[in-house]
């Protein structure tokens, strides 16, 4: 019997590990301190603090799970990384202290496959021993992020560097970064239109990358910052991937990336839906516990479906990226899926919670914030629909069957 669920022992035991290294290490470290970003102290406080945690991680034998062993990481393959990552999600720091968060997972990544022997030297190598940190900018407030071929942010090349003129807004852990993967048109005319944009590689701060302000946030500031672009010089050295090959290293880049939110995000569906049945179980009301309602039930079985739908789709496409194959039709569905159950858990957990759950004594609240951006950002609901579909039609009208974009699943 070929489909087997469980994890090799050696993933197993890696999977336990950090479980305990989160619940044991993580939780009581984040338990002592008052979080509040908008407070300067406090942000030293949490730095001091997630700089502790990663010399502890280290000492665990959890550094970097992502990356490989000859860059001082775990060496672990997608599967792997996606049970890590649920295990993370259960705290806010995890992910920091073992340097697996966005934006820099996915920066390390894209430097993995595109970077010059240079470029790795310099920036992907003190990235993955945790001596930098990056951002990724390509979003724009004049045009649709869902559309890059729009970008205006606008290089031209003079000698030996580029010049780039250009405007960039929710660029997150922009301030405190010491590189930035800019994307930006290089050739307005190219066709496709896709060859029109180039990544580059700014190091920060620098003459003519000015952070205007950190974006105020339906959950407050973040760090994701706007950037103001004027006359920003950078080296042709630091194109990153080959000039015209911004959208394709945008797509190798956001495969992977999407589904590391995929994952956290299980981590917190989970998180949510236990909140939800051990409230159930302990408010009584007209005659019964909350847990002995129907209404009450449903909420918790349709989450527990859903969450069982999310964790089987995750695991899928980890394993179709893990072993080469085809993926993004799966990943654009997982990401989907994955991005409304945690909207639609989260949300009915604030409804059986009542009015705790609308208050700041549990964590639902900020939940329920990072939800609500995670049905867009990465790809917008409509955008991964569009594609899905787009993608299923091709497939049928080339084979007469779906197997290509359900990862050709055997059933
Ligand atoms: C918390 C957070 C962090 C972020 N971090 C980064 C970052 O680090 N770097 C970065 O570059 N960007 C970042 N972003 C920006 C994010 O990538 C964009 O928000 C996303 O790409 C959508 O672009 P937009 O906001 O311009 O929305 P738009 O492209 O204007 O889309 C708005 C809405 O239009 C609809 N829509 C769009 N296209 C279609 C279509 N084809 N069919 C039907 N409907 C459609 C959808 O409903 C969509 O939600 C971040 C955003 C958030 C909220």
């Amino acid at each position: 019997m070929a489909i087997d669920f469980t994890f090799p022992p050696e993933v197993e035991e890696v999977r336990l590990r950090s479980r305990r290294f989160f619940e044991d290490v993580v939780l009581p470290a984040e338990a002592e301190i008052e979080i509040d970003r908008t407070d300067p102290e406090s942000r030293r406080t949490i730095v001091k603090t997630i700089l502790a945690l990663r010399e502890k991680a280290k000492e665990h034998g959890l550094w970097l799970p992502q990356m490989p062993n000859e860059l001082g990481g775990l060496g672990l393959g997608p599967t792997a990384i996606a049970a890590i990552s649920a295990e993370s999600a259960r705290t806010s720091f995890g992910a920091f202290a073992i340097n697996c968060q966005a934006p820099d997972e996915g920066n390390m990544h894209t430097m993995l496959h595109f970077a010059t022997e240079e470029q790795r030297e310099k920036y992907l190598k003190p990235l993955c021993e945790g001596r930098m940190r990056s951002c990724f900018a390509m979003t724009e407030p004049e045009v649709a992020g869902s559309d890059p071929t729009l970008i205006q942010t606008r290089a031209v090349r003079d000698g030996d560097d580029w010049v780039i003129n250009g405007h960039k807004w929710f660029i997150s852990g922009a301030r405190g970064a010491n590189i930035a993967i800019l994307i930006a048109c290089t050739d307005p005319d190219a066709d496709p239109p896709q060859a029109r944009n180039t990544a580059f590689i700014v190091e920060t701060p620098a003459e003519g990358w000015e952070i205007v302000r950190d974006v105020q946030t339906m959950a407050g500031g973040h760090n994701h910052c706007e950037i103001r672009i004027s006359d920003l010089r950078v080296p042709h050295a630091n194109i990153l991937g080959g000039v015209g090959q911004g959208h394709r290293l945008g797509q190798v880049r956001l495969g992977p990336a999407r589904l590391a939110h995929c994952m956290r995000w299980i981590g917190q569906i989970e998180t949510a839906l236990c909140m939800m049945i051990d409230r159930a179980t302990k408010r009584y009301a007209h005659g019964s516990l909350l847990s002995e309602k129907q209404g009450i039930q449903w909420k918790i079985s349709e989450s527990l479906m859903e969450l069982y739908a999310a964790k089987l789709m995750v695991l899928h496409a980890a394993y179709l990226i893990e072993n080469g194959r085809e993926f993004r039709t799966e990943v654009s569905m997982c990401k989907h899926h994955v991005a409304n159950t945690l909207w639609k858990t989260v949300d009915r957990a604030v409804q059986v919670h009542g009015a705790l759950g609308y208050s700041r004594d549990t964590p639902l609240a900020n939940m329920l914030l990072s939800a609500r951006w995670s049905r867009f950002a990465d790809g917008a609901d409509e955008v991964h629909m569009m594609r899905i579909a787009t993608n299923a039609i091709a497939a049928y009208e080339e084979s007469g069957s779906l197997g290509a974009v359900l990862g050709d699943l055997p059933v």
